[in-house]
């Protein structure tokens, strides 16, 4: 790890070919180290240490030897204004391996160190530029791979979630300092209305944080995707409708039962949903020493599973293999969808079977050989998962289990908090409570995260951010 006093540098573009690259180099030394290696051309600034800040400057770069290797443009940005909060010289070049690493080296051999991965936005995190919501959600925003995760992430980056937070703090650091002044001055009693204002406000900083954790369902299936489970008896069609939903032929089908041995797995975008799809053995006896195998991971996996999608045939009465099913499935705590497949057969399923059935979550009657079904498969999971009433772009939302539990803990206390003052409690084991809720919040949005959480974030990101 480098420490703050290092300059910094890496490069910041992709490695390989490419049009142009840029070297970042960021800390107290940063235009003194460029200026050894940057010459600009023309009379107007002999060296890097007169250039203004956000000035692009043509000029020559000269590698670890003083040869001139490139005709580049460098920037300096002067501290405080910089993404990172320090100095900041950016020296595009030409792209390549071989004229980067050179240009890279040359700023290594006048002073910088390596950055590690991430550590120029963790400087910026450090530096008071962003929060560790903003900070992170740069990282996600360079590895969105959907127009979701990229809305998202980039809501983030602008400050939605770190802007609520802010809110709701300012909202308890009012009350904060209306229960100090009553714990320090009993003298001064808040009177009744006093304390029916803390309540108040209390409550509504309770329900906005009760909001917030509310989006996390959204915001976690955007960013991660939610694991899914397709379950079922050997041949009702599981692989048939796994195929479907990924739109290409990744699982064998075939009309001999107990093909699918193993796990198969897909991320797959469904209903407007990420699903981290699975399609499983079928679940029942076997003496088939590998089939067992398969449908050992099967009651795994639906222990891990988020969503269950469980698939029966509804040409056919249940057997004793799908009342097997039907009761492991009860003892989930997962929500499952119930797929009555091959409707295009017909169905035989008798009243009681359905209400069985349908005792475990919602019926989709559907044909994985006809389509039927299928759009309204897809509108469930949306409903349900879906940013449904959410705008990615402009609304806060959580996706993070770090922020969840913060937020969780919040509440929890600012819950005890309001219980306390309505029950005539003292004023001062509120306003501790009102605390816990304090320190909750600032550690939602990183401030007051400890050393060890902050390096864990940042050693996610690549070099060069
Ligand atoms: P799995 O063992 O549960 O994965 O079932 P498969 O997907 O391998 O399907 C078993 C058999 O049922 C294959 O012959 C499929 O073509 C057939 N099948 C699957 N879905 C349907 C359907 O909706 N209608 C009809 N008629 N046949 C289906």
């Amino acid at each position: 790890m480098n420490p703050l006093s290092a300059t910094i540098a890496a490069v910041s573009t992709p490695r390989g070919r490419g049009g142009i690259a840029t070297i970042r180099v960021s800390g107290t030394d940063a235009v003194n180290i460029v200026s050894e290696m940057f010459v600009p051309c023309g009379k107007k600034y002999s060296s890097a240490k007169e250039l203004p800040s956000r000035y692009a400057a043509l000029g020559s770069i000269l590698d670890s030897d003083g040869e001139a290797c490139d005709t580049g443009i460098c920037t300096v940005f002067h501290a405080p204004n910089s993404f990172t909060g320090e100095n900041v010289v950016e020296l595009s070049c030409h792209g390549g391996t071989s004229l980067t690493e050179a240009v890279l080296l040359s700023v290594i051999a006048h002073g910088a160190v390596m950055a590690d991965a991430g550590e120029f936005t963790k400087r910026a995190f450090l530096n008071g530029k962003l929060s560790l919501t903003e900070a992170e959600a740069v990282g996600r925003l360079i590895d969105a791979d959907t127009e979701e995760k990229r809305k998202l992430s980039g809501g983030a980056v602008r400050g939605n979630v770190s802007r609520e937070i802010s809110r709701l703090s300012n909202a308890l650091l009012d009350v904060m300092t209306a229960l100090y002044a009553a714990v320090d001055y009993p003298e001064e009693d808040v009177g009744d209305e006093g304390e029916r204002h803390i309540e108040e406000v209390l409550r509504t900083v309770s329900a906005g944080v009760g909001r917030l954790l509310a989006t996390y369902k959204t915001g976690r299936a955007v960013q991660e995707g939610v694991k899914c489970v397709i379950c079922g008896r050997p041949n009702v069609g599981k692989s048939s409708l796994f195929n479907r939903m990924v739109g290409d032929d990744a699982a064998i089908v075939t009309s001999v039962a107990g093909t699918t041995r193993d796990v198969l797995r897909e991320t797959v975008s469904f209903g407007g949903v990420t699903l981290r799809l699975s399609d499983t053995a079928g679940i029942h006896e076997s003496s088939d020493e590998v089939e067992n195998i398969g449908i050992e991971r099967a009651v795994d996996e639906l222990a891990g599973a988020e969503l269950i999608i469980s698939v029966w045939n509804a040409g056919e009465h249940l057997t004793e293999q799908d009342t097997e099913l039907l009761r492991r499935l009860r003892e989930v705590s997962s929500p499952v969808i119930v797929v009555l497949n091959k409707v295009d057969v017909g169905v035989v399923l008798t009243d009681t079977e359905l209400s069985e059935l349908s005792s475990l979550g919602e019926v989709i009657r559907m044909s994985c050989k006809t389509s039927e079904g299928a759009d309204e498969l897809s509108a469930v999971i949306s409903k349900r998962y879906g940013s449904d009433g959410l705008d990615l772009r402009h609304d806060a939302v959580i996706w993070d289990v770090r922020q969840r539990v913060q937020l969780l803990r919040a509440e929890s206390a600012l819950k005890s908090a309001v219980d306390g003052i309505s029950a005539g409690d003292p004023l001062d084991a509120v306003c501790t409570l009102v605390e816990e809720a304090m320190a909750a919040l600032s550690e939602t949005d990183g401030r007051g995260v400890n050393e060890e959480i902050v390096s864990e974030i940042f050693a996610r990101f690549c070099v060069g951010k």
